[in-house]
């Protein structure tokens, strides 16, 4: 082939997506690899992206100009401190290039969500990886020492996709003090509406406190919306106005922000559903233990494994047709799902003994 691609396009680490599970005659299967939301969508919120697809022969809404209405009254802040993706991943590339570029070094924990060192080598920028504490938590005294004169942006990531550990209102709250007023700190709240401790992050009294702390949130997990990619971030206006300029025009289609709006609307509901899926997880978690497995406290909507096995351990999974999904040599990630799924797992971490 002709042209190539730049050497740094040709060394970024991949993503890799979580398999769908592989058919098995007579038995139901459960995609539990992608942290998705396994309840279909709420009838009205279906019926809305549908009648919003009607518009499909003009382009969206650049400026998000309802959603970004319904969120500020909803949050409590103005509407120029709202920034809305294709996800919040592609929110997380936005702020990476508009804040980071060659020289420059990103902070961020290692295991964590995969997106990161591939969006700090798409700014050009240099990743500073922290290896997990014990429990797979974030070592933010590590973190802290690892910020230098050349740092532009830290991440957080809590709850921690894949190990999901969660960090504390407090530990956070005294981090921000140790990351100097220049440097952008990015508190990924993904999965924030799965935390159920004692004192989670109150991500918007962080972000009225600090100009240079971003919330980046989504609707993909406890809103189910992953198909249709629509995120955002809550950040100081000057930085909101960046992650804007820096997007792909027209990013988040007319369907996404009509259903985005539309599961606002609908949040009691969804977030019953989380309830769900939260006593879901307890499940796992009492049943884990009872069967000898140690796993970090899981405050998303998945739970990390480390079998001795790996690879025997995914085998078995699909045996029991559930597909989950791997990192590396490093664990298992398994969502929390449907009851039928758990049951499965459960016998399997019954099975199976955890490592010695
Ligand atoms: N942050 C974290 C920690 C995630 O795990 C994910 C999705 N896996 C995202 C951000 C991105 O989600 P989305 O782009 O669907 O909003």
């Amino acid at each position: 082939m002709g042209p190539q691609p730049l050497p740094q396009v040709a060394a970024l680490p991949p993503y890799v997506p979580g398999k769908p599970p592989t058919p098995r005659p007579g038995l139901r299967t459960y995609k539990i690899s992608s942290n998705e939301n396994p309840y279909p969508p709420l009838p009205g919120v279906l019926e809305t992206a549908q009648a919003a697809a009607a518009e499909m022969n003009r382009y969206p809404d650049m400026g998000c100009s309802e959603l970004y209405g319904e969120l500020s009254s909803r949050l409590g802040v103005a509407e120029d401190e709202l920034a809305a993706g294709a996800g919040s991943v592609a929110l997380i590339f936005h702020l990476l290039a508009a804040f980071s570029g060659p020289g420059d070094e990103v902070v961020h924990a290692w295991r964590s969500f995969e997106a990161y060192p591939i969006a700090v080598a798409a700014a050009g920028a240099t990743g500073i990886e922290v290896p997990l504490a014990p429990g797979a938590r974030h070592d933010l005294e590590a973190m802290a020492a690892a910020i230098t004169e050349r740092t532009k942006v830290v991440l957080l990531c809590t709850p921690n996709n894949p190990t999901g550990a969660a960090l504390s209102h407090a530990e956070v709250a005294a981090f921000v003090e140790r990351v100097p007023s220049d440097v952008l700190l990015v508190v990924d709240e993904a999965y924030r509406e799965f935390v159920r401790m004692d004192d989670p992050v109150d991500g918007l009294a962080l972000r009225r406190a600090h100009d240079n702390v971003v919330l980046l949130r989504t609707f993909s997990k406890a809103y189910g919306l992953a198909g249709l990619r629509v995120g955002y971030a809550v950040a100081h206006p000057v930085v909101a106005a960046a992650v804007r300029a820096i997007a792909i025009p027209f990013g988040v289609s007319t369907i996404a922000q009509a259903a985005a709006i539309a599961s606002l609307q609908a949040e009691d509901m969804l977030l019953e559903r989380v309830e769900g899926i939260v006593a879901e997880r307890e499940r796992l978690v009492q049943g884990a233990a009872a069967a000898g497995w140690t796993i970090p406290d899981p405050q998303g909507n998945f739970v990390w494994l480390e079998p001795a096995d790996l690879p025997g351990f995914l085998a078995a999974g699909e045996e029991e047709g559930l597909s989950l999904r791997p990192f590396a040599d490093e664990g298992i990630r398994v969502t929390v799902a449907e009851s039928e799924a758990t049951n499965r797992l459960l016998a399997l971490l019954e099975r199976i003994p955890p490592p010695a």
